[in-house]
Formats: C-alpha cells, structure tokens, sequence
C-alpha cells in the first residue's frame, strides 16, 4: 500500500428502463468536473454484459460521440479521478472492471487501513500485489460473487472489512448499488429520475440531468437499483461525520450538503469571518473560484464593497494538482491576474477559503501589491490546517501544511501581507447552522474519527487548541 494514491473524487450511478446510461453519467460526471480532473470512465451494462472506457483527461477530453455509443445499456457508473503528488498512473483509472466483465467499481474516499482486507484476500489466494485501496474493494467483492454470492451478500459480507471513507457505485450486468460508510465522511445523495434512480457524490450532478434529490445515502447504507426497483440495507449503524472540509472548499456550492445549500454555508463563513476579524480597507476581492461566497458574506457583514480583483483562466485545473512545488507555483502565475483598476491605491481584504501549503497565497500577495495594492489583508474562511487529511482528500505529509509548523504571525510574515487571520473553528461550525458532531474535522482539529492506524505515529498532535 505504498505510494497509492489518494483520491478525492466524484462517483455517479444511474439505471432506469430504456434509459441510456451512459449519456446521463456523461452530464453526470460533467456536472462533478471539480471533484476530479485527472481521469473519467464510464461502465455501462445493458444486462447481458459491461462495456467501460475510461481514459485521463477532463470529461469533455475522455468521451465522443463513438464512445458513448459504444457504452450501450440502461445501467451506468462514473467515476472522475482527482490523485495527488506521485499516484498519478494511468493503471489507476476507474471505474474498475474485472477481467471477466462481470463487476465494475468506482470509489471515492480512501481507506487508511487495508490489512484487514488484504489479510482476508491473501486467505484465500487472491493475488493482491499492486493493488491499491479501491482495487482491493472491487477484489474482494469479486471474490464473494465467484463464490456464487447475489451483489446484496457479497456487499454485506464484504464490508464489514472496509476500514475508512468509501462512497462506492457498484455494477453487476441486472444490479447497480451504492454503499457508504457508516461515518459518511464523503458525501453521497439519492435522486429520482423519470421512474429511474441516479447516484451522485453532490447534488449539482442531479440539476444538470433533470433528476430530483430524495436524500442522502444514508451513512452505513447500501442501496441497491434494479428491475424491481430500489432497496435498502443498512449494514451498520451510521454516525455521520461528514468532512467539514467539503463545505469549506470542496464540493460546488449549488450542491446541497446534509440538506443544506454549501454556498449559503459559506456565506455565512465569510459573515463570521467578517464578525471575528474585522479590518478597515476599501475593497473585498476574493480568491476565485472557490472563496467568492465568503468574500461577499465578509462584505455583507462589513460594508465594504465586493469586487473582482484576480481574474481566473477557468480552463487551467486546479492549481493544487499538479505534481511538484514548480509546477503548482507556476500554475498560479498561469491561473490568475489581477485587475488593477480594481487594486490600485486600494487597501485590499483579500478572502480565501483556506491556506495548505502557503504556496498560492504567497502569490496571490505578490499579485496584488504588483497590481498597486496600498495594504493587502488576508482573512481565511476556515481555521488552520494544521493536521492531514487521510480519508480522501489531497493533503500533504503534516510538514508542509504550512499552519503545523508555523504561527499565524509566521504565515503572515511567510506570505508578505499586512495582516492576516482566520476563522475560528467555533465560527466555523456555527456558520453551517449544524451540530459539530455531525462532521469530520480532522484537518483542523486532529481528531480523527475513523482509525487512521500507523499514520498516527507520523502526526504532531499539538496541545488541542480550545475548540470551541
Ligand atoms: P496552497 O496553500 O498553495 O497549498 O493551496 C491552497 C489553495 O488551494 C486554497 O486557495 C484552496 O482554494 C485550494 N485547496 C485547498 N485544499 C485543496 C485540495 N485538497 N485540493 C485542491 N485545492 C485545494
């Protein structure tokens, strides 16, 4: 389990009589582009047998009319890939289809702990080298269905090995399922379309294909899809702990996350931002994309007035994934440029949803002093980064997030701006309108509801700040 990678990415389901699959997981993945940039595929089957093609690239790069014509049948997953720093192979692409086309997997999440599993899989001879998490899923369910197991048993047997974050879309040739685990660290929502059913990680992929949101895949639940309709299995009790971190910057704000809108969630972050670190300036611009609802709830809040200040090229991909530190400071020069009639003469509020590494801060610092910038202060819509993400995100080792090893005045400093501060982790969760004990917040506050195993070991735990 070395060097695997760890995904964040986007999974989608989709069956309905006479529907063709493949073209409503094609809008489907579409709609969850920035979940995911590295790769697509799609497994479709009609019934009798799964077709798959899925290649790297963006979706609108990976699937042409030929390709989508050739995934035939009403039952459909997709999958988006989005890898970090090494895992990038072409090998890793899903969904992941056995050898005798009989089941396809695609997974979002990551388990931080695969001994159980491998252990089992080695038990019973199967091969397991190279495998990574997710293939280790598919294998051992795989396993289960040749020894004659229905998709509902080999599920329930399987899973009780899984350790970690898992949203899964599952295909047999007359089944299609969907499980989460039972923190539901990842999200995973339920939608109806025209007497069929549609799986997505967000609420946005249902908008683009005409579907209805029921709910949530509740966590610990299996949901299975076919001829007869949809059933419902829960596996284990849920206790959800959904990834703060999809609200902070994650998932797209017109998704609905435990039921509630993410971009009024965010906007409330840059009101309590606002509220928490007020400073005297002329302009708020925020860090596009993902920081422009904080940015105008810091404005609401402030009275100072909203702008566009840094201009986004859309169509370069987040910055964050590309592979080495040249390239990611490069990516930001490419990504963005200021407007300096905006800028010039100004004191700037700059917002941004969070710091990682450092890096694009820095540059974005530089950016607005170079547009004329009088003053240039940083306000964070979340609290420091100080602990890895193990349940699927892309993080670093801890030494370089850049809040583990250095104090807000050091970052600030680190950065170049006049001032800077974030929201506190109180503020942060008050600004979701939910109880904490609904979310994973791991990456600041370094409890880890899901056994993270020997990467414990590596992790500073640092005397907990007051939480709340
Ligand atoms: P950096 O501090 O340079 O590592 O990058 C932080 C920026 O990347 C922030 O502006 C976020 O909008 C964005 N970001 C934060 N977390 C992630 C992530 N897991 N994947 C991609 N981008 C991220």
């Amino acid at each position: 389990m070395k060097d695997r990678p760890v995904e964040k990415c986007a999974v989608f389901g989709v069956y309905g009589k006479n529907f063709e699959a493949a073209r409503i997981a094609y809008f489907g993945l579409f709609a969850l582009q920035h979940r995911g940039q590295e790769s697509s595929g799609i497994a479709t089957s009609d019934g009798k047998t799964l077709s798959v093609h899925k290649s790297e690239g963006l979706v609108t790069q990976v699937y042409n009319e030929a390709s989508l014509n050739s995934l035939k049948g009403a039952f459909a997953i997709g999958h988006n890939r989005y890898s970090t720093s090494g895992g990038s192979t072409p090998r890793h692409v899903q969904p992941i289809v056995s050898k005798d086309k009989s089941l396809a997997l695609a997974h979002n999440g990551n388990l931080p702990q695969t001994t159980k599993l491998e252990q089992f899989l080695l038990s019973k001879k199967v091969s397991i080298e190279g495998l990574n998490d997710s293939e280790l899923i598919h294998a051992i369910i795989h396993y289960f269905l040749k020894q004659g197991c229905s998709l509902e048993d080999a599920l329930k047997l399987s899973y009780p090995r899984f350790s970690g974050a898992f949203c899964l879309v599952i295909l047999t040739k007359d089944k299609l399922a969907a499980v989460r685990d039972s923190f539901g660290i990842r999200p995973l929502s339920l939608g109806k379309l025209n007497g069929g059913y549609v799986i997505a990680s967000e609420t946005c992929a249902f908008d683009i294909i005409g579907a209805k949101f029921l709910r949530d895949v509740k966590p610990g639940e299996m949901v299975v899809i076919d001829k007869k309709g949809l059933s419902s299995y829960q596996l284990e009790e849920g206790n959800q702990k959904l990834d703060i971190f999809e609200i902070v910057y994650f998932a797209r704000p017109d998704s609905l996350l435990l039921g509630k809108k993410v971009n009024e969630m965010r906007r409330m972050l840059g009101i309590n931002l606002a509220k928490q670190h007020p400073v005297k300036a002329d302009v708020v611009i925020p860090v596009p994309d993902s920081a422009i609802p904080a940015a105008l709830g810091f404005s609401q809040q402030s009275g100072i007035p909203f702008d566009h200040g840094l201009i986004k090229n859309r169509y370069i991909h987040r910055t964050f994934i590309r592979p080495d530190q040249h390239q990611r400071e490069m990516g930001v020069q490419m990504k963005l440029n200021p407007l300096p009639e905006v800028i010039k003469d100004k004191r700037v509020v700059v917002i941004d949803d969070s710091i990682v590494r450092g890096t694009t801060q820095v540059k974005i610092v530089k950016l607005i002093r170079s547009a004329g910038a009088k003053e240039v202060h940083v306000r964070i819509s979340s609290p420091p980064n100080k602990y890895p993400d193990f349940y699927g995100i892309d993080t670093p080792n801890q030494k370089d997030l850049i809040a583990s090893r250095m104090s807000v005045e050091g970052i600030r400093k680190h950065i170049g701006a006049d001032s800077l501060q974030y929201l506190s982790y109180k503020g942060m969760i008050d600004a979701t309108g939910l109880p904490e004990e609904l979310f994973c917040t791991a990456c600041f506050s370094g409890i880890y509801p899901i056994d993270i195993g020997t990467h414990k070991q590596k992790i500073n735990f640092q005397p907990q700040f007051q939480l709340i």
